[in-house]
């Protein structure tokens, strides 16, 4: 997988994804993060790259060009291979695990940041196939929002996780919550580890958390339950009982 991001501030990029397990998994080469600072590629003699916006208002817009040339020699660099790329915008569908899983299995996917209050319409009706946000609020810039969305479909690449890390079961698996965790000591602060996961009986402790991402999604996500397709009879019996 590789990741491209085109931005104006690449060391915050650069940072964060050389860090932990995405920063392991560029050191092997299971992923590859290029990124291209929007600025290198202004025309403007003091590099500038934002403009007042047309009917005035407040703030600065980036200006399509560079965004625009920024992307044209990417395409080139990638002899025309397919990329979808995401405008990271509060004004985009929001993003999911099931939308991670789905870019996960791409091969090259684009990354825009936008700044100031955004990018010029004109960059993003020509270059856009993704308009992303990652949640119903605003922040300043792009990059958070991207390194976000990158994290999370990097963990799904094939030997991104090792099997100590697995993603198998973490939660929105099975569109439910994880059930609770627990490492030594077997007592802290007076509260025990539940037995069950000292017992050593697999199904029973397999069974103890499903019941368990059953209760904490009815607790804290209970939207998550209605129409959920991976509910089996037992499963939804069990939250009838303990209702
Ligand atoms: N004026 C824009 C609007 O109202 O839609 C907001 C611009 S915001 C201050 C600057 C940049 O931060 C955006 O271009 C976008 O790239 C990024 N951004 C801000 N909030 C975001 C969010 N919730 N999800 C994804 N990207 C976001």
């Amino acid at each position: 997988m590789n990741f491209h991001v085109l931005t104006l501030f690449p060391e915050m990029i650069e940072s964060g994804f050389h860090t932990s397990i995405t920063g392991r998994a560029l050191e092997n080469g299971t992923i590859a993060l290029d990124t291209i600072n929007i600025r290198d590629y202004s025309t403007n003699k003091h590099m500038r790259v934002d403009d007042y916006p047309y009917g005035g208002g407040a703030g600065m817009v980036m200006q399509a060009e560079p965004v625009h040339r920024a992307y044209q020699e990417l395409c080139e660099k990638n002899a025309g291979k397919p990329m979808r790329v995401i405008y990271l915008t509060p004004q985009g569908r929001v993003f999911t695990q099931s939308i991670a899983e789905e870019l996960a299995k791409e091969e090259e996917l684009v990354f825009l940041c936008g700044h100031y209050e955004g990018i010029d319409e004109r960059a993003l009706e020509l270059i856009v196939t993704d308009f992303i946000s990652i949640g119903d609020y605003v922040l300043t810039g792009g990059e958070l929002p991207a390194l976000v969305m990158m994290d999370a479909i990097a963990r799904l690449v094939p030997q991104v996780l090792n099997n100590k890390e697995s993603a198998e079961f973490d939660s929105f698996h099975d569109n439910l919550l994880e059930y609770p965790q627990y490492t030594r000591p077997e007592e802290y602060m007076g509260r025990r580890v539940p037995e069950v996961l000292l017992s050593g009986h697999h199904a029973k402790i397999e069974e103890w958390r499903r019941q368990q991402s059953l209760i904490r999604t009815r607790e804290r996500r209970p939207d998550l339950l209605e129409n959920n397709p991976y509910l089996t009879e037992k499963d939804k019996k069990y939250l009838k009982d303990t209702m």
